[in-house]
């Protein structure tokens, strides 16, 4: 885990098939909205069902973490602020957003509750390629439910990084959750979530009470 961590950007929506699975419109900005970096939980430890909700959905996410303080000057640009990357999860109480979506509030209690972003071990950036054609998947008791591809995302990282970067200057530490693929799904009490990258590796959390 990043001590230095202080921001958790998230992006919704960033992938076509996971917009149409939920009904959403493709958007023609990013969605973006934050979890408070109490969110974070590294693998291996129990997640909390939260008891404000009934329907825990899994995310998987590639994450990327920026490594300096600033604001690119361009899309191409913002590829320089990256650090280091990994995958993690956008852990949402679906029942509690679709409320909120409908009544048109914000999200934070359905997406940035305690433990929502269990999160995996960083590999370093060292190139472009990296983030390129990069597969990840998630699976619920050894069952696969989620298979994306980085090349798949409407708004590539570099694009992601430099919207925000016109909302927030960049900061070490920031990280920023990418979107998640099609097939999210419930995950109940007494299930292990797992993610997986060939390069970055596997990482399980159980759901407990
Ligand atoms: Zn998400």
């Amino acid at each position: 885990m990043n001590q230095n961590a202080a921001r958790i950007f998230c992006i919704g929506r960033n992938y076509s098939e996971h917009a149409h699975e939920l009904g959403s419109e493709i958007p023609k900005s990013p969605v973006i909205f934050i979890k408070p970096i109490s969110c974070l939980v590294k693998a291996g430890t129990g997640v909390k069902y939260p008891k404000h909700g009934n329907n825990l959905h899994h995310e998987v996410e590639l994450v990327i973490r920026i490594g300096k303080a600033g604001q690119p000057s361009s899309p191409e640009e913002s590829l320089d602020f990256v650090d280091a990357f990994t995958i993690g999860l956008d852990l949402t109480l679906r029942d509690v957003q679709n409320r909120l979506k409908e009544k048109g509030l914000p999200w934070e209690i359905s997406k940035a509750f305690d433990q929502s972003a269990p999160i995996g071990a960083f590999i370093k950036y060292e190139h472009s390629g990296q983030l390129n054609n990069l597969i990840f998947r998630c699976f619920v008791d050894g069952e696969k439910r989620q298979e994306g591809n980085s090349n798949d995302m409407i708004f590539s990282v570099k694009q992601l990084i430099f919207e925000i970067s016109r909302i927030w200057i960049l900061q070490p530490g920031d990280l920023i959750f990418t979107g998640t693929p099609s097939g999210v799904g419930t995950v109940n009490i007494g299930n292990t979530v797992s993610i997986e990258n060939e390069m970055i590796g596997s990482f399980s959390w159980k759901i407990v009470e």
